[in-house]
């Protein structure tokens, strides 16, 4: 937890749950990663976290940013990026929503099949267009399996489809996973990605960008590779295969850039046993998966929380959410221990919360709020 993020909550106390990100912290995560990775040109994930202070400070940095959708697209507008900056990087998109990111200027979409590659050589004529190719998520707590990408024959086939569509056959992508700690994922796929690359060329096709995507890890209860490790490890591994004729090297930091930068605020409502012997209290808070921790699911991301007595001694907990959904419980198996003074009424910060929360809160599910927002 920053130390603003801190004083604002021990200062204004907001009501509970909300998150509280310091945006210095955004810019200081956003140099980091620009000082692991020089040769890169950085296009913020906005799916992350899409609040105007976050984007308004990335556009002032001179970030660029990588759209999932119109929506963010315009968002990215609004905060006052160029048109030039931005890549509208979700392999599925509605042909009108490709139409209207043209129209306000944006020249740079991904695909990852024929129909899409039709659809913007239609509705985007002549713009810039790069393949995404399946790799291996192996190391990535948050895993995108089979989603996304093609295979690389079929790549190989698409990007030759997209010169004659009259496209700019400008590159290729991947994405190793979110939260992705093993470096040797960077490295494999880069290999996979340069194989491809240097066919290409080859065979004629003014290639040139290879956009590495997103997956640089945050650390919550684990400690995770740090930054200037993996961008070394992409550095060797890009020079091993490309030499000096190295490509436009594209990354697409999502989590990264926030998930760090902020911390959600919570109330416990209520601490139980299910027997008076049962050793595990239940520990419910404000807020669960349905306020926006989605990604306990499968208890993949396992955040870090502090309380008011982490000085005392601890006791196993599982820990939920105060909706009446069961899959609402966020930690049962991941040996979650909290302190046995914790009681109802204590606030608690669940750490390093800035990223893939606030829009992940449902909208009213069972009457609460969605999650509230302060930017300092
Ligand atoms: C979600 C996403 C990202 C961001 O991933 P992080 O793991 O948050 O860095 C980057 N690129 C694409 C295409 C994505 O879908």
């Amino acid at each position: 937890m920053t130390p603003k993020v801190s004083r604002y909550l021990r200062d204004f106390a907001p009501a509970t749950p909300c998150l509280v990100l310091d945006v210095d912290r955004v810019a200081e995560n956003y140099a980091r990663l620009h000082e692991a990775l020089p040769a890169a040109r950085i296009y913020y994930a906005v799916k992350a976290n899409p609040a105007a202070p976050v984007l308004g400070r990335l556009v002032a940095l001179g970030s660029s940013f990588d759209a999932a959708s119109y929506e963010e697209v315009e968002m990215c507008l609004e905060a006052g990026a160029e048109p030039a900056r931005i890549s509208y990087g979700n392999t599925i998109k509605k042909e009108r929503a490709i139409a209207a990111a043209f129209s306000r200027g944006v020249r740079m979409f991904a695909f990852d099949s024929e129909p899409e590659l039709r659809k913007l050589s239609r509705a985007a004529p002549g713009a810039r267009v790069y393949c995404r190719i399946l790799v291996g998520n192996v190391g990535a707590e948050w895993p995108l399996s089979k989603k996304f990408g093609c295979e690389v024959e079929e790549a190989r086939r698409l990007m030759l489809l997209a010169e004659e569509l009259g496209l700019d056959a400008y590159g290729l992508s991947f994405h190793v996973g979110s939260q992705q700690t093993n470096t040797e994922a960077y490295k494999a796929a880069i290999a996979k990605a340069a194989m491809l690359f240097t066919d290409l060329s080859q065979a004629g096709v003014n290639v040139r960008m290879v956009n590495l995507g997103g997956g640089y890890p945050v650390r919550y209860r684990a400690e995770v590779p740090e930054i200037g490790e993996i961008g070394e490890a992409i550095m060797t591994a890009m020079t091993d295969h490309f030499g000096n004729a190295l490509p436009e090297i594209v990354i697409e930091p999502g989590r990264f850039v926030v998930g760090d930068a902020g911390v959600v605020s919570a109330e416990v409502v209520l601490v139980s046993r299910k027997a008076q012997d049962d050793p595990v209290r239940w520990v419910y808070l404000d807020i669960g998966r349905f306020g926006g921790l989605a990604e306990t699911e499968g208890e993949a991301i396992k955040y870090a929380f502090r309380t008011p007595h982490d000085d005392g001694d601890t006791g196993p907990v599982t820990i939920a959410g105060p909706t009446c959904d069961s899959t609402d419980t966020l930690y049962e198996r991941s040996n979650y221990r909290l302190p046995l003074a914790l009681e109802e009424g204590d606030r608690v910060e669940i750490l390093a919360t800035g990223a893939y929360v606030t829009t992940y809160a449902s909208q009213r599910f069972n009457g609460f709020a969605p999650l509230a927002e302060h930017y300092v």
